[in-house]
């Protein structure tokens, strides 16, 4: 029988179908050429049921969603006061490729803008591995199957990254950098370019849920603490320049892409996804806030909720 999850979230789809406001990104030209139509929404359970609906089987390049995941990388690899070294924890309130460091510090605001990520992505470099070839295994963990790189996605941003060329050069000068910075955003821009699908981020998401624990496969990816340190990290800067308004009003740790994707972890919970590719003024999917606010409303999957 069919569930009626599924037919719950068919209505997600079509009551936020008025939802054409914004773009898709044009920064990156391929990003540009994508359906801006395209949509849909997945849910994972802690135990690993995922139920999806819309266009469940596209795939699409994963961006800054990665994040989360190769900064909780570099914590099991270095430890947390290590990368806290490195890289801060506080909200920026800036934009997410904003040319700017801490001025007291000189380091990143925090792993989920830009300048973060790249030092992020440099730490997990190791002597058997690349960066970008740990990460994709990682990721191919998180989503049980092998997950590859859009190579067309990834040669279009790598022709036009200039600001974050500029970003690695700025890191690199206050010492916040572990690599060469072209060679560090070649691979950050890979990372980027991982293609994914809603299926596979609800798993991700859900992974995260469920305290760093892959839920089909048992593997402890993530320590709890490092994924309980990642969590209030993306609660407070997950949603670029936007995570005030997000934390108040959708109230779950999130991280979004310029691809038009959005990753949604309510721990011990659920993990969700959403993708629209138009996006609003903050670079986050119009659509997929939209569709995300009805899944913390209808289901009460607000952290603050006293439910
Ligand atoms: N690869 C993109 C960039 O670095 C990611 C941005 C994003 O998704 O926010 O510009």
């Amino acid at each position: 029988m069919r569930s009626p999850i599924l037919d719950y979230l068919d209505t997600i789809i079509a009551e936020t179908e008025h939802v054409v406001s914004g773009e898709s990104a044009d920064y990156i030209p391929e990003l540009a050429a994508a359906d801006p139509d395209r949509v849909a929404v997945a849910l994972c359970t802690v135990n690993g049921t995922v139920y999806a609906s819309g266009d469940t089987g596209h795939r699409f390049s994963i961006q800054s969603m990665s994040k989360p995941f190769a900064y909780a990388l570099a914590i099991e690899d270095r430890g947390l006061e290590s990368v806290l070294h490195h890289i801060g924890v506080e909200p920026s309130g800036e934009a997410f490729n904003e040319l700017s460091l801490d001025p007291e510090t000189g380091q990143p605001r925090n792993p989920m803008i830009n300048a973060g990520a790249i030092a992020a992505h440099s730490l997990i470099d190791d002597d058997r591995q690349s960066a970008v070839d740990r990460l994709l295994a990682l990721f191919s963990q998180l989503a049980d199957r092998p997950v590859e790189i859009d190579e067309a996605v990834a040669a279009s941003e790598l022709a036009t990254g200039d600001r974050n060329l500029g970003l690695a050069y700025l890191l690199h000068s206050s010492g916040r950098l572990t690599r060469e910075p072209r060679s560090a955003v070649e691979g950050y821009i890979r990372q980027c370019a991982a293609s994914v699908d809603v299926r596979d981020l609800a798993l991700m998401a859900a992974t995260l849920a469920n305290g760093g624990v892959q839920p089909n496969t048992g593997d402890r990816l993530f320590s709890r603490a490092g994924t309980r340190h990642l969590l209030s990290v993306m609660a407070s800067c997950g949603m670029y320049d936007a995570a005030g308004d997000w934390l108040t009003a959708v109230g779950i740790p999130a991280k979004s892409g310029v691809a038009g994707g959005i990753i949604g972890v309510l721990p011990g919970q659920v993990g969700v996804a959403v993708f629209s590719p138009r996006l609003d003024p903050h670079g986050n999917s119009a659509r997929g806030v939209a569709m995300m606010q009805r899944l913390s409303d209808d289901l009460g999957l607000h952290l603050m909720e006293a439910n």
